[in-house]
């Protein structure tokens, strides 16, 4: 670890204590690296890490979140990290793994110095780390960074970045539900299909317009009333956030939270397919498996949500150009039949042949340098 260190010990421990303190070894998977970020005059308390930059520099982006304790934002960050990793790979990108955490509530905590104190612990790093926006982070603070260093991706496409991820992320969904559909059967598209999007944030809400132009049936549901009215009003159905998951339909397409796939909640899906943008889906992967013995096709997560950093890639190195990135963020089709395809040859599940596709281009990649 570089950097200065943490400033809170994990609850219950002393100074002397937390210096033999290690963390969970599980979640430490060959980081490269992991800078613990704090500077006193903001208060940023930040951690960025770093998994794997045999394909590139770690691309990923700044989370901003009350995490319980340090131990806890280190673990996020740790696990957030190795995803980019495999996500990158999988993509095809020339892009590693990393991430950011900052350690706060994005609603009451931030402060543009804060930003740009980080943005100095970005550039110390020396273009190994990439970053971009996250959860509880905005193209605005992006820009803060900006003014310390230009290793920071995502900027509003004005100043010649590629804007806000999300329209693309939900355009790679809706892409792979198409390779999804084809995998069970049905090769008529998606008009009349049946599909419960869980989440109409920026994602999810655009995800159930492209459904809706397309034919789709479409229930959406959201703990927030105002993100739902809109979708209504272009013929969306609504469910409580508490029922989207058991709702009847071909598509079920988690737009919200991770661990939506978890053993409360596997036995009342009422769907075919698992198809949505959500980081970690299952809550472990031993809910993949569950999943195919109830005979439902997952989607891997990190390959179908896959559009925003396909869409960041395309202002790697050459200006921007969206038209161009759409045609990219198509290919998402193409991988996800491909893992389906291998999956099924292979009599493995889904979300374990992604990893393996992943894993076996980094290896490749290493083994060629
Ligand atoms: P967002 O915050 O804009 O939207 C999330 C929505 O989910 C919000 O409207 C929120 O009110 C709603 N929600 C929260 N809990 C819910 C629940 N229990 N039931 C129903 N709705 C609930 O976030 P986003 O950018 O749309 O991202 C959505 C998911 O996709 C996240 O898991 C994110 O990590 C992932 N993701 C996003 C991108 C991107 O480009 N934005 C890329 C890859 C992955």
């Amino acid at each position: 670890m570089t950097g200065a260190r943490l400033s809170r010990f994990p609850l219950g421990m002393t100074r002397r204590t937390a210096r033999l303190y290690s963390p969970p070894v599980q979640v430490f998977h060959e980081h490269e690296q992991v800078v613990i970020c704090h500077d006193r005059s903001s208060g940023l308390r930040a951690i960025i890490a770093l998994h794997d930059t045999t394909l590139g520099p770690g691309l990923g982006g700044i989370r901003m979140w009350t995490y319980p304790t340090d131990e806890a934002a280190l673990t996020d960050v740790l696990r957030l990290s190795e995803g980019m990793t495999y996500k990158n790979a999988l993509a095809g990108l020339p892009l590693g793994g990393g991430k950011t955490v900052m350690l706060g509530d994005p609603r009451k905590d931030k402060s543009d110095a804060q930003f740009a104190a980080l943005g100095r612990f970005v550039d110390s790093m020396g273009g190994r780390y990439l970053a971009a926006e996250d959860v509880g982070t905005t193209t605005a603070d992006a820009e803060i960074v900006a003014t310390q260093t230009q290793y920071i991706t995502g900027l509003p496409q004005a100043r010649g970045g590629s804007g806000d991820p999300s329209p693309m992320t939900a355009w790679g969904v809706v892409c792979g539900m198409r390779a999804a559909l084809r995998e069970v059967g049905h090769d008529e598209g998606l008009a009349g299909v049946r599909v419960a999007v869980q989440g109409a944030g920026h994602v999810g809400g655009d995800v159930a317009r492209h459904l809706l132009e397309a034919g789709a049936v479409v229930t959406v549901s959201d703990i927030y009333e105002d993100r739902l009215e809109p979708l209504r009003g272009l013929g969306a159905s609504t469910a409580a956030p508490a029922d989207v998951h058991a709702v009847e339909c071909e598509i079920y397409s988690p737009c919200a939270l991770g661990a939506v796939i978890r053993p409360d909640t596997i036995e009342e899906l009422n769907c075919r397919i698992i198809a949505g943008a959500a980081n970690n889906q299952l809550a472990d992967d031993s809910m993949g498996d569950a999943l195919v013995r109830r005979g439902i096709l997952y989607a891997p997560d990190f390959a179908i949500n896959a559009g925003g950093v396909i869409n960041i890639g395309e202002e790697l190195g050459r200006p921007y150009d969206a038209e161009r990135a759409r045609v990219s963020v198509e290919r998402i089709e193409q991988t996800l039949a491909d893992v389906f395809a291998r999956s099924r040859a292979d009599g493995e599940p889904t979300h374990r042949t992604a990893l393996r596709m992943a894993r076996e281009r980094i290896e490749q990649a290493r083994a060629a340098a």
